[in-house]
C-alpha cells in the first residue's frame, strides 16, 4: 500500500533529567536504571517555521496503535533508556503515547522509530551526563551552573549547540535543568546544527541552574 510521506524539516531528540521531572511531577519513587543518566523523552518531527501551537506534525494516524510484538526485541533497552517516570503511565503506555503523537508522523515503522531513537541515545556523543561531567558539571543538590557553561559543555561534547529547557522546583523555586533538545536530520539519523530556537525557561545569567539528585528534599 502507498503510504504518504509526512513532510517536516528536522527532528528533536529530547532527553530528560529524571530528578528534575520528579521535582514537579508525581514520579515513580525509585529513579529508573541507570542512575545518574538522562532518559529518553522522545523523537519529534518538527517544522523550522512552526505555526503557533503546532511545532511539528502530530498524530498522523490515529488507527496505528503501538503493537508490543513489533518492539519485543527492544523492550530491554527501552526499559533502561526510555522508562516512563510518570506515576500515571506505565512504560508501554508512554511508548504508545509517543508513537501515536510523534512516531506516526516520523515516516518510520514502529520498530524503526524505537530502534532509531535508541541508536541516538546510546551514541557516546549523545551521552549528556558524561559530556557534562567532562566539563565538571555534575549532579548535585548544592552546585549550580550558568546557562552558558551548560550550553557550551553540550556543544563541545555533542558537536552542536542544543536547546536546553529548565523547570522550576515547586518546593523551593530553584531552577533545574530538565530537558536537552538535540536537532537531528529528518531521517532520525544524525545530529545536526540547530536552526530552531525555543523558550528555555532557564535564567539568563548567573550560576543558577541545578542538575539535582534524588531525593531533592528531605520531605521526599
Ligand atoms: P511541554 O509543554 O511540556 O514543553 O511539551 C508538551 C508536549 O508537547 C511534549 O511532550 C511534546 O509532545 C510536545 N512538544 C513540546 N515541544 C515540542 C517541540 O518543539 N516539537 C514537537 N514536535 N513537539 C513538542
Ligand atoms: P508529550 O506529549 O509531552 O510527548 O508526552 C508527555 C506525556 O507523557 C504526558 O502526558 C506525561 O504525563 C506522560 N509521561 C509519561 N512518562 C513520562 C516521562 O517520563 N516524562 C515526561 N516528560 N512525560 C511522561
Ligand atoms: P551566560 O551569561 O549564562 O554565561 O551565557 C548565556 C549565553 O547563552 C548568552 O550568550 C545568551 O545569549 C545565550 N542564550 C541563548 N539562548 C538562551 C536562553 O534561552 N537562555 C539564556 N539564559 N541564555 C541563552
Amino acid at each position: 500500500s502507498a503510504v504518504e510521506e509526512v513532510k517536516f524539516d528536522f527532528m528533536y531528540f529530547v532527553q530528560q533529567w529524571p530528578a528534575s521531572y520528579c521535582a514537579t511531577n508525581p514520579c515513580r519513587a525509585k529513579p529508573p536504571p541507570p542512575a545518574g543518566a538522562f532518559t529518553i523523552h522522545g523523537l519529534w518531527p518538527n517544522y523550522l517555521k512552526p505555526t503557533p501551537g503546532k511545532p511539528g506534525p502530530e498524530n498522523c494516524n490515529s488507527s496505528d496503535h503501538l503493537n508490543p510484538s513489533q518492539i519485543q526485541d527492544l523492550v530491554n533497552p527501552l526499559t533502561q533508556q526510555w522508562p516512563s517516570l510518570s506515576r500515571a503511565m506505565n512504560n508501554l503506555e508512554f511508548w504508545g503515547h509517543e508513537w501515536q503523537k510523534h512516531g506516526t508522523c516520523s515516516n518510520f515503522n514502529q520498530h524503526g522509530y524505537f530502534n532509531a531513537t535508541l541508536a541516538l541515545k546510546i551514541k557516546p556523543s549523545n551521552d549528556i551526563a558524561k559530556i557534562l561531567a567532562e566539563s565538571h558539571i555534575v549532579p548535585s543538590n548544592k552546585n549550580a551552573y550558568g546557562f552558558g557553561e551548560i550550553s557550551d559543555a553540550v556543544a563541545k561534547g555533542t558537536g552542536f549547540r542544543a536547546n536546553l529547557q529548565c523547570i522550576k522546583d515547586k518546593a523551593n523555586g530553584e531552577t533545574l535543568l530538565y530537558q536537552v533538545y538535540q536537532c537531528v536530520d529528518r531521517f532520525g539519523k544524525n545530529v545536526v546544527r540547530c536552526e530552531a530556537k525555543m523558550e528555555s525557561h532557564c535564567p539568563a545569567s548567573g550560576k543558577r541552574i541545578k542538575l539535582p539528585v534524588l531525593p531533592l528534599h528531605s520531605a521526599l
